[in-house]
């Protein structure tokens, strides 16, 4: 198959999976992020109370976050609380944790960006703290081919508007950002999509310590690279790929839509 069949190839599939997602069932804003940190929490994303799963709201100043307290894995779409621009709650019970401020830094930044993945998963949070950027070079991580930043200097809890200048300004127009002594951030048009990626950051900073304990990480062809990086964000790819990792948490434990 020459390049221009690839590119024809990928055409059709991503038209037969919009026309699946057409036809999915259909989860609110709350409920889709719930199932989200149920998946988060099965990939290994859950360190205690750190780390954050937040969409905006209707209201694009608005944000839907976690009240600091609830963990991924208990988390339930009647959790959530909708925060305005002043990270005042105005719907639903809860205090949301400070950390979460940053995100409002970025959603200000970013007006493309609909959901947030910040987490601390092992593998992440090894990868940085030594130094190194995040590599994709592996085709199941093309998600973040030329499209991970890197915070090399940690700015300290992200509590204040300081450290969410930082964190959004580092991210600039990138998908992803691996933050120094701290963790990861996916930042994606749907919650879906910051969701998926959110799963496959984690594996990349695993798989990349271990190619960089094994030998040298080579890379791979930049065109192919950048093909392979549309396919992955191709959005009904995005969505069947998510369909898929829900359908496995809402097999297990209490029910995360109520
Ligand atoms: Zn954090």
């Amino acid at each position: 198959m020459n390049d221009a069949q690839v590119s024809d190839e990928i055409s059709r599939m991503s038209a037969a999976l919009a026309a699946d997602d057409a036809q999915a069932e259909v989860f609110t804003s709350t409920q889709t992020l719930a199932i989200a940190c149920r998946i988060l929490a099965a990939n290994g994303h859950g360190s205690g109370l750190a780390g954050q799963m937040t969409a905006r709201g209707d209201d694009p100043t608005t944000t839907w976050t976690l009240p600091y307290g609830v963990g991924f894995e208990e988390a339930k779409a009647s959790d959530y609380v909708l925060v305005d621009k002043n990270f005042d709650v105005i719907e639903g019970n809860g205090r949301p944790s400070p950390a979460n401020r940053f995100h409002l830094h970025v959603y200000q930044e970013r007006t493309d960006v609909m959901s947030i993945v910040h987490t601390h998963p092992i593998n992440c949070s090894a990868l940085s703290m030594i130094g190194e950027p995040l590599r994709a070079e592996h085709m199941d991580l093309m998600f973040f081919y030329e499209d991970a930043a890197y915070l090399p200097n940690w700015p300290g809890v992200p509590f204040g508007d300081g450290e969410g200048e930082i964190i959004a300004g580092a991210l600039g127009d990138k998908s992803a950002i691996l933050l120094a002594h701290h963790g990861q951030l996916c930042a994606g048009p749907t919650i879906e999509a910051a969701t998926v990626m959110g799963v496959f950051i984690e594996r990349a900073a695993e798989l990349q310590l271990k190619a960089m304990a094994a030998g040298t990480i080579k890379s791979v062809e930049p065109e192919l690279g950048h093909q392979a990086h549309g396919w992955r964000h191709d959005p009904g790819a995005m969505a069947t790929t998510f369909r898929y990792f829900a359908r496995q948490a809402l097999k297990t434990g209490d029910s995360p839509l109520d």
